[in-house]
Parts: C-alpha cells; sequence; structure tokens
C-alpha cells in the first residue's frame, strides 16, 4: 500500500463513535470513553460521531440526552454528523431481528430470571418458562461458540459464549430492541471501524462480535479503555452527580481525563487548540489497562478554584 492508500484506509477503518444512554449528566468516566474515542478516530484523521443510545426508556432521565449533548459541545466533542437517536431507528433493528429469525439463529422465549435460577442465570438454550401467557423476548442461539478478538487496549480476549452466557436476549419483553442488538446494526450501519469505548463493556463484546457473524456485518476493532472509579472502588455512574464534569468550566477535566488516558499533558487554554494537540500527539500504547480512581480530576478542580 504506498502513502496515500494507507492514510485513506485509516480515516475509514478508524471511524469512532461515542454512544452515550441518556440516564443522567455527562461524568468524568464518559468523558473519558468520550475523549477516548474521539483521540482514536481523529489520531488517524476519521470522523467521529455521537450516538443516543435511548432505548431504555425506564432508565431514561428527562434532559438528560440534551445535557449530554451540550456538555460534549462545550468540551469541543461535537459529532462530526448529525446526532442519531436509536428510539427512531426501531424498523432497522426490526429488520435484523426478522433476519435473524428466518437463518434460524433466534427464537421466541418466555423465560422469567427465577425460571434461569436453576441454571446459574445461564439460559439452557431453549424456552422451558412453564407459563406463555405473556410477551415473549427474543433470544439468540449461541450454539457452541468460543469467541476472541484482540483489544488495543486490553490484549487478547476469549469467551465461551455457550459457558458463560447462554443464548441472550436480543429483543425484550416489553418490546425495545435490546442494547446488543442495537449497536450492532448501528455499528454496521453507521461504518465504525473502531469501538472505544469503557471496559465495562469487554464482556459485551464477545456477543456482539457472535451477531456481527450471523448478521454477514464487518467486524470493527475494539479497545476498552481503564474505567474511572468513585471513592467507594465502584464504577463511576451517572448518578454521581458530584463527579459530573463542568460544562462551564472543561479544561481541568479534560486534562485530568487526558492524564488518566496516560497522554502527555497540555498547556492550552483553548478547548480546541488542547484537543488538537493532544490528537497530534496521541499513542495509544500509553493507555493503562487497569481501572483507576481519577484523583487527579478533584486536584485539578481545586486547582482551579
Ligand atoms: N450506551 C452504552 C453506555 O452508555 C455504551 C454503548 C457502547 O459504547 O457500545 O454504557
Amino acid at each position: 500500500m504506498d502513502r496515500e492508500a494507507r492514510r485513506r484506509f485509516a480515516v475509514t477503518t478508524a471511524r469512532g463513535r461515542f454512544a452515550p444512554s441518556p440516564t443522567g449528566r455527562l461524568h468524568f468516566g464518559s468523558l473519558v470513553a468520550a475523549l477516548g474515542s474521539w483521540l482514536f478516530a481523529r489520531s488517524a484523521g476519521a470522523a467521529w460521531i455521537v450516538r443516543m443510545e435511548d432505548l431504555d426508556r425506564e432508565r431514561e432521565v428527562d434532559g438528560a440526552a440534551a445535557d449530554i449533548l451540550a456538555t460534549l459541545d462545550a468540551f469541543g466533542l461535537a459529532s462530526d454528523e448529525p446526532v442519531v437517536f436509536q428510539s427512531a431507528r426501531t424498523a432497522l433493528y426490526a429488520q435484523a431481528l426478522a433476519q435473524l429469525e428466518r437463518d434460524g439463529h433466534a427464537y421466541r422465549c418466555w423465560c422469567s430470571r427465577s425460571d434461569l435460577e436453576p441454571f446459574g442465570g445461564i439460559h439452557p438454550s431453549s424456552c422451558i418458562a412453564p407459563a406463555r401467557e405473556r410477551p415473549a423476548a427474543w433470544r439468540l442461539r449461541v450454539g457452541s461458540e468460543s469467541i476472541g478478538f484482540d483489544d488495543r487496549v486490553q490484549g487478547p480476549r476469549r469467551q465461551d459464549l455457550a459457558r458463560d452466557v447462554g443464548d441472550f436476549v436480543i429483543w425484550r419483553a416489553d418490546g425495545a430492541c435490546a442494547y446488543q442488538l442495537a449497536v450492532v446494526v448501528d455499528d454496521a450501519a453507521q461504518c465504525i471501524g473502531e469501538v472505544v469505548r469503557g471496559a465495562d463493556l469487554l464482556d459485551s463484546t464477545p456477543r456482539q462480535i457472535l451477531l456481527q457473524r450471523r448478521l454477514g456485518l464487518p467486524q470493527p476493532r475494539h479497545a476498552h479503555l481503564p474505567l474511572a472509579l468513585g471513592a467507594d472502588g465502584r464504577k463511576l455512574s451517572k448518578h454521581e452527580a458530584a463527579l459530573a464534569v463542568d460544562a462551564h468550566d472543561p479544561l481541568p477535566a479534560l486534562r485530568a481525563a487526558l492524564q488518566f488516558l496516560g497522554q502527555p499533558s497540555q498547556a492550552e487554554r483553548n478547548v480546541h487548540m488542547l484537543l488538537s494537540r493532544a490528537s497530534r500527539a496521541f499513542d495509544a500504547a500509553r493507555i493503562p489497562r487497569k481501572a483507576a480512581a481519577p484523583a487527579a480530576f478533584a486536584a485539578a478542580r481545586n486547582a482551579t478554584s
């Protein structure tokens, strides 16, 4: 490949996305995922888009989607293309479900959590529900698949889906498309070449790769970023309002997020200049694997207050 061909290849394969769920305000952990995915894409000259994953109406918080988008804007992380909302794309997901059903990969299931308790929560590969009066979910048959992939941050991974996960839900009994199917359909439809997100989704990746294979879709590369932990040692959640990032003062949190990702610090006082420098200096090999508490964020905050 000559230089220009290599550049074009990188631009298409590095197309990235940030896919927040509107369950609360943007916090430090989601800023790390947004910035990390932006850096992977931009450092390769590729586009970066935002997709709002608003399929779970029960967990959605009013106003959160607009708030997240405004905060991303303030951080200089605006989507290169109009933001796509999953709630408007059910027809696309239904087509994928129909294809899986037609090809014999999906089946209706009425099993409840308590039906699966004797099996340790792992589905026994056929519906065992004693009662079938309520609406059914759809599950994907996993067969005897063991799926491996090479994560750009976490290294090689393998999961025995039959043993560790079992046939999993791709369409929920409440009528909503499940996260696993929607994310796979959208990543393909939006030509995402590189899925960069928090390491809490490492375990979902083999399920998504299996869905890509069953649907005949390309498999993107993956990079799972270290999780930001709260003071209690658990993953930061959007509900920890104290760690919501401040849209009026983006620089300290941006610097702390860069540091959290192992990247060189940037002294720029302008968000766009800082991001542009950071993308030029970006080195994926410096990203730490392990989850950590964002101590630097608190320090950076105090230093500016
Ligand atoms: N919507 C998911 C979340 O907010 C992320 C999905 C993904 O990046 O694949 O946790």
